[in-house]
């Protein structure tokens, strides 16, 4: 069976103050043993935050470049996050594509590379509002799965976010149905097109709105295996969405 994950993507927000204010409350906790946590933060604070949280829970990268080094002013590398001890980073998330153009090719580059050098990735996908309302979700839904799928070489390292554009910061939740259909869809996706163990063990996790109080009914779909949480996992209630799964 799976082991459920929680990711919290802190995206561009946190100070030293505010970081010592969460680590505090992941020590406190408790936190459920049998789930694994992931909290993405802004690279200029990994390090800080890394000294700070629990060894229960560890620190992601919210983006990384395509190649170890060179003349990319203002990126950071798959190399430096190892340097520096951190093993997981978030790609392809909706705010990297709508917001600073980041296409499936260099997504998939990066993913690409990111496997080369051993990291953990959390790949992001999901439709847009008018994607779903024109029926185009599943079409949408498995270009992006078969971006990622067609780079990945060692599947224990990947986790899949499906994160429908119109939940994230919204407040608009997927319904626990709405998430089931199209995490239920990537699986069998998986299953056809890469092979039933790597369909049977990946970790497809929602993102988009997820709350305290809406957290326990998504945790109950066979195929919902955790969460990627934006606005709560700044909040104590982010210990709750960690111990969501009864
Ligand atoms: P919210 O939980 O704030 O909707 O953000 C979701 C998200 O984008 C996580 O990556």
């Amino acid at each position: 069976s799976r082991k459920f994950w929680v990711g919290g993507n802190w995206k561009m927000n946190g100070d030293k103050k505010g970081i010592e204010e969460i680590a505090n409350f992941l020590k406190a906790g408790p936190l459920d043993p049998n789930v694994e946590v992931v909290v993405g933060v802004p690279a200029i604070y990994l390090e800080y935050t890394k000294n700070l949280l629990p060894p229960n829970v560890v620190v992601a990268a919210q983006n990384c470049y395509k190649v170890s080094k060179g003349a990319f002013t203002g990126e950071i590398s798959p190399a430096m996050l190892s340097d520096i001890g951190v093993k997981w980073v978030i790609l392809g998330h909706s705010e990297r594509r709508h917001i600073f153009g980041e296409t499936d090719e260099l997504i998939a580059e990066k993913v690409a590379h990111a496997q080369e050098s051993r990291l953990n990735v959390v790949a992001c996908i999901g439709e847009k509002l008018e994607e779903r309302e024109g029926g185009e979700t599943e079409e949408v839904v498995f270009s992006q799965i078969k971006g990622i799928a067609e780079v990945v070489v060692d599947w224990t390292r990947i986790v899949i976010a499906y994160e429908p554009v119109w939940a994230i910061g919204t407040g608009q939740t997927a319904t626990p149905q709405q998430a089931q259909e199209v995490h239920g869809i990537l699986r069998d996706w998986l299953r056809k097109h890469v092979s039933d163990k790597v369909a049977n063990d990946i970790r497809i996790v929602y993102g988009g709105s997820v709350t305290g109080a809406n957290c326990v009914e998504l945790s109950k779909e066979p195929d919902i295996d955790g969460f990627l949480v934006g606005g709560a996992s700044l909040k104590p209630e982010f210990v709750q969405i960690i111990n969501a799964k009864q």
